[in-house]
């Protein structure tokens, strides 16, 4: 049976206190003076009254019910939820990095602006482009500044083209921002191997097209082997390559999204470099351009000049600004950390690592799932619950499972093309002796599909709450006590 938890309004007594207030010693002031008569309210605002160790108690168990990556493994494939080293946090509470002021005068910050410049510098030689703007607040606007820029491209060159090709592949931010950038979506169904069906490429583009949207290794895992040929299609039409870089945790010294012929690139640091991410925000969704690009990035830009910085606002092509101020630069400031921590040697180490680990548990995983394409992954594996499917369990039922084997379930039913997809990022942070662990409970769950169907079907049986109604659960929350 599980075990109900009282509510902190149900616990406590009338009177009883978390803290001792001394008595005041100077005339209390008359409440009608400080609030006026319309906004005070009658009755008592009926708040818990517990001593100081049950609130501790309260908020402690609160704090024990969340899962995150500092407390144990948690594979969610297409959005690296990466191990963040501690000295990022270190970093970035620096008091000369925390206590600035983005109204500062130029001269007083220098060295925030010199990291920042830096930073700009580092991704740009890691993505393979010309340079880089700091400024977006997170994927997604980086994905809205790119498809800017590659607007304000097309138009200063008189073109007026309005289509972005998206693969059905996509992660659902890509034709959202079309959209929402004023551009139409054309999708293009991938190959049954898993690539750009160059076929269907060929006849999507044409002189409406501003841009491909991609990203590689795509959201099924895989790497996109035909990436020249499609750079090739796109170019000769006129049109643009953008590359959808928010996990590009495979990738890292390894090859470079320019040197695939890529014009235009955002990154999430809040996933590949290592900052916290999670319950929205913030995040930072640099933007990499090719040079012919750059006079229409975001303003201010930053301008070294004689061993000192200054922000420069002076871009008549500028598409203008995107956020206010000059980024999130906390997270810049952990994501620099990560970056000097790992040194060039390091990052390429990192993506070695990231994508042995996600093999290792595709190689293991196969004996009792099904792997949908007969290749090695990148940085994340797809597996389905076909094999599961004839005793009745779905892909929901194994992943409520591992919840009560200690694990969080990997990402499922993504990508949508993949039926009852499971998308597994181990990460390169993780031991073999984690990943050993999750696979030996992914592979009893196999077993228990087979014997006992219902007690899947009835997970999870170990959490603080069963199984929820899940579009009720997100759509309607109930996240306020009522008496
Ligand atoms: C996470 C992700 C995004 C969106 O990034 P946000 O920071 O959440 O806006 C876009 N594309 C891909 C492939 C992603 O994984």
């Amino acid at each position: 049976m599980r075990k109900a938890k009282a509510l902190i309004f149900e616990m406590g007594q009338p009177g009883r206190r978390a803290i001792d207030l001394p008595a005041c010693d100077v005339p209390a002031p008359d409440a009608a003076d400080l609030i006026p008569d319309a906004f005070r309210r009658r009755t008592s605002a009926a708040l818990p009254e517990v001593s100081q160790l049950e609130l501790v108690r309260h908020y402690t168990a609160l704090s024990q019910r969340n899962f995150g990556v500092d407390s144990g493994f948690y594979p969610l494939g297409s959005c690296t939820m990466k191990y963040n080293p501690k000295i990022n946090e270190d970093a970035c509470r620096m008091s000369g990095f925390a206590a600035i002021h983005p109204l500062q005068d130029e001269a007083t910050v220098q060295g925030a602006l010199e990291l920042v410049a830096a930073m700009e510098g580092y991704l740009a030689e890691i993505a393979g482009m010309d340079a880089v703007t700091m400024q977006p607040a997170a994927g997604a606007h980086g994905e809205l500044t790119g498809l800017k820029l590659i607007r304000a491209y097309h138009r200063h060159r008189g073109e007026n083209r309005t289509k972005v090709i998206v693969p059905d592949s996509a992660h659902g931010t890509n034709p959202a921002t079309a959209a929402v950038g004023g551009l139409e979506t054309v999708e293009i169904k991938s190959h049954p191997d898993g690539a750009v069906d160059l076929e269907a490429l060929r006849a999507a583009v044409g002189p409406d097209t501003a841009a491909l949207m991609l990203t590689n290794p795509s959201t099924l895992g895989l790497f996109e082997k035909n990436i020249r040929a499609v750079a090739e299609i796109v170019h000769a039409a006129g049109g643009l390559l953008y590359y959808d870089g928010a996990n590009a945790n495979a990738i890292m010294g390894i090859s470079r999204p320019g040197d695939m012929g890529f014009d235009v690139i955002h990154f999430n640091l809040h996933k590949t470099f290592s900052t916290p991410h999670g319950g929205g925000g913030p995040g930072s969704g640099p933007v990499g351009v090719k040079k012919e690009l750059i006079p229409f990035l975001p303003v201010p830009v930053i301008a070294a000049e004689g061993g000192s910085y200054r922000l420069d606002y002076d871009r008549p092509l500028s598409i203008g600004k995107m956020q206010s101020f000059y980024g999130n630069f906390g997270v810049i400031v952990r994501a620099y950390a990560y970056i000097l921590a790992m040194g060039p040697d390091g990052l390429r180490a990192a993506s070695e690592d990231a994508v042995l680990n996600a093999n290792y548990c595709l190689s293991r995983l196969k004996e009792k799932f099904h792997s949908p394409f007969a290749r090695f992954c990148m940085h994340e594996c797809v597996l389905t619950s076909k094999d599961q499917k004839p005793y009745g369990v779905r892909t929901l039922d194994i992943a409520k499972r591992l919840l009560d084997y200690g694990y969080h379930p990997p990402t499922i039913y993504f990508p949508l093309i993949v039926e009852e997809a499971l998308m597994i990022e181990p990460t390169e942070t993780e031991s073999k002796e984690t990943l050993d662990g999750f696979i030996a409970a992914m592979l009893r769950i196999a077993d228990e599909a087979e014997e006992d169907a219902a007690k899947l079907k009835a997970a999870p049986a170990t959490t603080v709450v069963g199984r929820l109604d899940e579009a009720t659960a997100a759509r309607k929350p109930v996240v306020r006590w009522k008496a």
